[in-house]
């Protein structure tokens, strides 16, 4: 029975692992070093062989990587294509698909956002087919976001929403929020900026409940954006420098970049003039041009001060800069502004047919743009009218999920119960093999022990006769008996004791055996008295085998029994005549016994 329990026993023990897995893939932050003690732990702790663990542990390798700082990109990138050119990877759709996924936010993150989109469409299409609810909540929420950052509000909410639901389904709170907070930055891109504040009000309360205050900040500073656009200037500086000291007293120096760039956009319209230098200069310090989203408005923020500095010449190269940017990561947004700006500087160099057609070029976008939203705000409508359906959706999509998960949970329950029939099985096969082994064992011993005779292992009389019927029945035309009798042997038990009469016996019975063929049969029939049954032999065949017998027996030297001990035996001889039983025959033997007994003893006489 314990080696029944034992497979329960290795399905519980990665318990463990698999509440590390869930920590690394809900979300929640870790510190740097709490991640590389995890993922330490689980890559000691997983093989090859244990294929379903080392498959969730390349996913979570993959997604662990820090995207916004390139070389742990670059070395994420790496891994992820290693890995999907690895054999083992292609032969799990989910975990190939996964990769394809983070390689992709890769791709986004060093701003090849066509690239990226276009992988994360293939990602969602494959993600519906192994019916994957959280591949299809991760990627839908990530090509979300990129469609809104291009103002594709529509398509955005539309993946948004979708992602939103199924990460409230999966009780994945972090994701959730997350996701959340994407849907309010479209809110605000779409020009709702009231909405998209209540909703980074929210989240932000709900970041300082779990203490995640990294998250929280991030909202503090979608809150300034969104007071920005709302034209409440005042108040959204305030929140940008909350954020900018938190990030300072993190030593985060690359997200305290990141809001320089806000802070000195938002000083710009406030005309503090004064203090944009310092924020701009020390967003140069770390800001990327592959840090795109942010690298286009730091340049434009720069292109903007030159300006407003009386320095317009200065400020082309860094138009141009922020123009390549904005068109790399197609930002329509960023581009409009873009275009008023640089309509300002030729104005400013008197170049008016330059700062025209930039006008122009802002007029268009600037169209294209309330035409997107006007259509996005149908879309929009409609897409919160198909919220219901998507739910009802992505319901079903999740039950599929539980279904599978439960189908998969008895196939392996099966598997276990296979083991153990069979394990049963063989024992029981064992068992009753043992038992009839050891019955067929008893019985041949039974069997034995009721034909055989106790002292000299020779056939017992009842066996002896039944034999010497049988083979009378069998044999019609030849066969003979010699029946003999051990001379004088009340005097050998009288002179050396029942003790070695009987070892003469043993000795005597041996001796007999030894000289018939394998076909004949020699049987103890009385106390001292022996027949042995010769089938296909005649009388002269039967006569000189008994004389022999009677020979040997007289020469045999049995000193090893007792010392002067000496012993002869007489013979009768019948071959079958005229006998009409076996019963007859045997009396002639008897009849040969006793002439021979008379004769002197010593000798064969024929009945
Ligand atoms: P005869 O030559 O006329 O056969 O003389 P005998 O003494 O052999 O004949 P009898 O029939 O008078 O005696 C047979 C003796 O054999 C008697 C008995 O004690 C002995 N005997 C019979 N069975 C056994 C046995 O199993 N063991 C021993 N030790 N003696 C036995
Ligand atoms: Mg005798
Ligand atoms: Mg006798």
């Amino acid at each position: 029975m314990i080696i029944l329990l034992s497979p329960l026993v290795l399905a519980d023990e990665p318990k463990n692992l698999n509440t590390t897995f869930e920590e690394l893939e809900s979300g929640v932050t870790l510190s740097s070093d709490d991640l590389k003690t995890k993922l330490k732990y689980l890559k000691a702790n997983i093989t090859l062989t244990d294929l379903d663990n080392y498959l969730r542990l390349q996913r979570v390798l993959c997604w662990s990587t820090d995207a916004y700082d390139s070389a742990q990109r670059a070395k994420g990138l790496e891994f992820a294509q290693k890995q999907l050119n690895a054999e083992i990877i292609k032969q799990s759709p989910e975990t190939f698909a996964d990769l394809k996924l983070c390689r992709a936010w890769f791709y986004q993150v060093a701003g090849n956002v066509d690239l990226a989109l276009n992988e994360y469409n293939q990602v969602i299409a494959q993600a519906y087919q192994l019916e994957s609810p959280r591949l299809i909540a991760d990627a839908r929420g990530l090509r979300g976001a990129i469609y809104s950052f291009q103002g594709n509000y529509a398509l955005a909410l539309e993946d948004l929403y979708s992602a939103q639901q199924l990460y409230d389904d999966l009780n994945l709170a972090f994701w959730s929020r997350y996701n959340l907070a994407e849907i309010a930055t479209s809110y605000r891109r779409f020009g709702d900026p009231h909405t998209a504040y209540k909703y980074y009000a929210k989240l932000e309360a709900k970041f300082i409940e779990t203490g995640d205050l990294e998250s929280a900040t991030d909202m503090v500073t979608e809150m300034a954006i969104a007071l920005e656009e709302l034209g409440e200037n005042e108040a959204a500086l305030k929140k940008h420098l909350q954020s900018y000291r938190y990030w300072q007293q993190e030593k985060d120096e690359l997200a305290q970049s990141f809001v320089a760039i806000n802070l000195a956009g938002i000083l710009i319209k406030l005309g503090r003039l004064d203090e944009v230098q310092k924020y701009l200069d020390e967003a140069q310090k770390h800001v990327l041009p592959t840090d795109e989203a942010f690298y286009s408005f730091m340049m434009l923020f720069r292109a903007q001060f030159q300006l407003l500095q009386g320095q317009p010449i200065a400020a082309i190269p860094l138009i141009e800069e922020a123009k390549s940017a904005f068109l790399r990561v197609k930002n329509t947004r960023g581009l409009t502004q873009l275009y008023m700006l640089e309509s300002q500087v030729f104005a400013a160099l008197f170049q008016w047919e330059h700062a025209y057609h930039s006008l122009e070029h802002f007029n268009q976008l600037h169209n294209e743009l309330d035409i997107k939203l006007q259509t996005h705000r149908t879309a929009e409508m409609q897409t919160r009218f198909n919220t219901k359906q998507v739910e009802t959706e992505n319901l079903l999509l999740l039950e599929t999920q539980q279904i599978k998960e439960h189908e998969l949970q008895i196939l392996q329950q099966n598997r276990y119960l296979q083991f153990t029939v069979i394990f049963l099985a063989i024992i029981v096969i064992i068992v009753i093999s043992l038992f009839a082994y050891k019955q067929a064992q008893k019985s041949k011993l039974f069997s034995t022990l009721a034909l055989t005779d106790h002292l000299t292992k020779l056939a017992n009389r009842r066996h002896a006769y039944t034999v010497g019927e049988q083979a009378f029945s069998e044999n019609h035309d030849v066969m003979a008996l010699i029946l003999f009798d051990a001379d004088h042997f009340k005097k050998i038990n009288d002179n050396f004791g029942h003790n070695i009469g009987d070892k003469t016996l043993i000795s005597l019975a041996n001796i007999a055996s030894d000289l018939m063929r394998k076909s004949d049969l020699v049987g103890r029939v009385g106390g001292e008295e022996f027949l042995v049954i010769l089938p296909h032999t005649n009388l002269e065949q039967a006569t000189e085998i008994a004389e022999r017998l009677v020979d040997s027996i007289a020469m045999t030297d049995l000193s090893d029994i007792a010392q002067e001990l000496t012993m002869t035996i007489s013979a009768g001889v019948a071959a079958r005549e005229q006998d009409r039983n076996f019963s007859e025959l045997l009396q002639r033997a008897d009849k040969g016994l006793y002439l021979a007994k008379s004769s002197g003893r010593n000798c064969v006489k024929s009945g």
